[in-house]
């Protein structure tokens, strides 16, 4: 591939809801601009895009790709992102680097859920965008419907700049607002202009004088012109829409079909001139890693090359991948740069550009282009790598926290370790998926967005490491204590030929505060119990606590003071005392009107006003207490406490009662008692898993 110059560069992210069309449609610019012969489909699992087995095995997008495409000298480098709010991960890093995004609607489906979250992530990351309404020849398409949903939920600036000629299985082509000119595709085969169809003059002109209006409105020297009547050029209008497009005062539509490959070359001409080049681009905040003070960052080709890595892979080729954008000045194969972020610097071997899987070498990229290198030693996901006498740290995206965690449990003994290295890789490649062992409950935790995210992960483990893991959920980390006060006493004593056993002691067993733990008191006066065996007393109750009396938990917050005793001369021991101490514990426990404690967690629910009765009337099935409810950004934000137990699957049921408009942040508060016939089934379950 020829090397672009920064202005000859756009970088666009296709984002929409999930199944819009935009794997297909990275597969459509590929072909329509000639770098691949055969188009392949999303339904045999040979797309440039999709290329990774998970991806085709579920046909759905699960990673961004970068697909370069050379347009009319250009290079378009179109990013292919997941639609599936499992993988978002995924779309907001390549949101992060691009300059503009296509947001692809299906001219059947309309707007979704998807792709009212996509555009928020574009207004969060001010991002120009152009609309795509694709699957014009679908069953069911309705272009004007989509149009005036769209425009009533994000805003007139929608402006469509092309009419669909026919809809659903009569449709072939499209009318161009801007060069009035038609384009039909003849007999399934390449575009042709013709005149535009003579039952669609009406409406091509009422259509076309909203356009004009539209970007008429956006410069002054415009408004003029177009209120003294006086027709705009056709260059007027393609600058109009570049700076409307620039300011998002103006979001251009276009309509076509990916699988049919009509209106494709349209979005190229329309990215090519509407959206801006790197240059034109604003460069992420940045740091001077010297004194920590903001730094100006220019986009200048010709300065210190800076770039960002905004994604890592694990390729099953090359090893770890790291792709970048270059943000300012050239980066050349076989260099070294300065990562700001790990200060230590880098050696860059054979720079690639990269199309779906393919990897083709070059020796240097350019201010704003994107590309990848392979097995870089201390670099991560959002680093930047600088010179090092000019380092500036870039800011980098805010991945969403995980939602859903399971306990990992490998399929065979013994690979314990090796699922652990194997989700441990995974992690590094994925910043919304973690792995630890439970404080707790010496459990390997894994952590995702949803469970379709920690399936593929399941998936991946096994594909790339060799070794399976099942799934179940966590053991809820239940606490036990006493409610009241005590004494117990417990005699140890066995005479079985030779030499005895023998250690007695009387406790006192009491609550303490909530957080206190666990204090041990020492009462004894006169040798009652000798001071050589106080320690396995101590000893004795503290085991038997991290046992668990109940259920199997550790207990907590309570006083054991050692009252009384006795001893044998020749037959006491350490050993006898300890056991004295510890079942002399258990009675005095079990007495003691034990109770489980149970994790409760803050939880902050985000939901679309409409939702906010099911939400609720669920929160309290699950035990939750309603805090607050305060409006924002016209969503409202419900502020509750929740057992932990209650709460692992709460991000599946969140989505599924708000069709994923809902979103939930949660964190742990405190101990709390749990209720008696929770604390039964507890009991039980804890006595079977004994058992079994
Ligand atoms: P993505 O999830 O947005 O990447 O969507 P895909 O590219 O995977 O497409 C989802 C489904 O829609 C696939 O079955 C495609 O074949 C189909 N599809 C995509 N584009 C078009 C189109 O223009 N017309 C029709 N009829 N189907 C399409």
């Amino acid at each position: 591939m020829r090397k672009y110059e920064s202005s000859m560069l756009r970088n666009v992210a296709l984002v929409s809801h999930g199944g819009a069309g935009k794997t297909t449609l990275a597969e459509a610019m590929l072909h329509v601009s000639g770098a691949i012969n055969r188009r392949g489909t999303v339904e045999e699992g040979n797309t440039v895009s999709d290329h990774d087995p998970e991806e085709t095995r579920r046909g759905i997008s699960i990673n961004a790709s970068v697909i370069p495409c050379e347009w009319d000298d250009y290079k378009i480098n179109v990013l292919d992102t997941p639609g599936y709010f499992d993988f978002v991960g995924e779309v907001l890093a390549p949101l992060h680097v691009v300059d503009g995004a296509v947001v692809v609607v299906c001219a059947a489906s309309g707007c979704e859920v998807g792709t009212e979250k996509v555009w928020a992530y574009c207004d969060q990351f001010e991002k120009p965008r152009i609309v795509f309404v694709n699957k014009m020849d679908r069953e069911n398409a309705n272009f004007a419907e989509v149009v005036s949903q769209l425009r009533d939920r994000f805003g007139q600036q929608v402006t469509p700049i092309s009419l669909p000629i026919g809809s659903a299985e009569q449709f072939s082509g499209y009318v161009d607002l801007v060069q009035m000119k038609a384009y039909v595709a003849e007999d399934g085969g390449e575009l042709k202009e013709t005149d535009i169809p003579a039952d669609m003059t009406d409406e091509v002109e009422e259509a076309r004088a909203t356009m004009v209006e539209a970007i008429a409105a956006t410069d002054d020297e415009l408004t003029m012109k177009f209120l003294e009547d006086e027709p705009l050029t056709e260059e007027e209008l393609i600058s109009g829409l570049r700076a409307g497009v620039k300011s998002g005062e103006l979001i251009p539509l276009l309509c076509g079909s990916a699988t049919k490959e009509i209106g494709i070359g349209h979005l190229f001409e329309i990215i090519k001139d509407c959206l801006p080049s790197p240059l034109e681009g604003k460069a992420p905040a940045a740091v001077k890693v010297s004194d920590g003070s903001e730094a100006e960052l220019e986009i200048d080709p010709s300065g210190a090359p800076v770039l960002q890595v905004f994604k890592t892979m694990a390729d099953p080729y090359v090893g770890k991948m790291s792709i970048f954008r270059v943000i300012s000045g050239v980066v050349k194969s076989d260099s070294v740069l300065h990562n700001a972020n790990q200060n230590r610097d880098e050696r860059l071997g054979q720079i690639f550009v990269l199309r779906g899987k393919e990897h083709l070498p070059v020796d240097e990229v350019y201010a704003g282009d994107i590309a990848g290198v392979a097995k870089l030693q201390v670099t991560t996901t959002g680093d930047t790598l600088c010179s090092r006498d000019k380092a500036v740290r870039l800011s980098f995206v805010e991945f969403p926290k995980p939602k859903i965690s399971m306990a990992a449990e490998p399929k065979a003994k013994g690979d314990e370790e090796k699922i652990g290295a194997g989700f441990t890789r995974l992690a590094e490649e994925d910043p919304t998926f973690t792995v630890e062992k439970s404080p707790v409950s010496a459990e390997l935790l894994i952590s995702g967005l949803g469970d379709l995210h920690l399936e593929v992960m399941l998936s991946r483990l096994s594909r790339k490491f060799g070794v399976s893991a099942i799934t179940k959920e966590p053991r809820v980390p239940y606490k036990e204590t006493v409610r009241s006060k005590v004494t117990a006493e417990y005699r140890h004593r066995k005479q079985s030929g030779g030499r005895g056993q023998y250690g007695h002691v009387i406790i006192e067993v009491e609550p303490l505060p909530v957080g206190s733990g666990f204090e041990f008191v020492d009462k004894i006066f006169g040798g009652a119990v000798p001071k050589q065996y106080i320690p396995a007393v101590e000893k004795g109750i503290r085991e038997t606590m991290a046992e668990g009396v109940l259920a199997g938990y550790e207990v907590v917050d309570c006083r054991v003071t050692l009252l009384d005793g006795s001893y044998h001369e020749v037959d006491s021991s350490e050993m006898a005392f300890k056991l004295a101490a510890s079942m002399a514990f258990r009675k005095a426990f079990m007495d003691a009107n034990p109770v489980l404690l149970e994790p409760i967690y803050s939880i902050d629910v985000i939901v679309p006003e409409e939702y906010m009765g099911d939400v609720i009337g669920d929160l309290n099935k699950k035990r939750g207490r309603i805090l607050g409810m305060d409006p924002e950004n016209g969503l409202q934000r419900i502020r509750a406490q929740a057992p932990l137990a209650e709460l692992f699957r709460y991000a599946i049921d969140l989505r599924s009662m708000t069709q994923g408009r809902g979103d939930f942040t949660m964190e742990f508060d405190h101990y709390e008692e749990v209720p008696a016939p929770i604390t039964q089934q507890v009991i039980e379950a804890a006595k079977q898993e004994q058992d079994s």
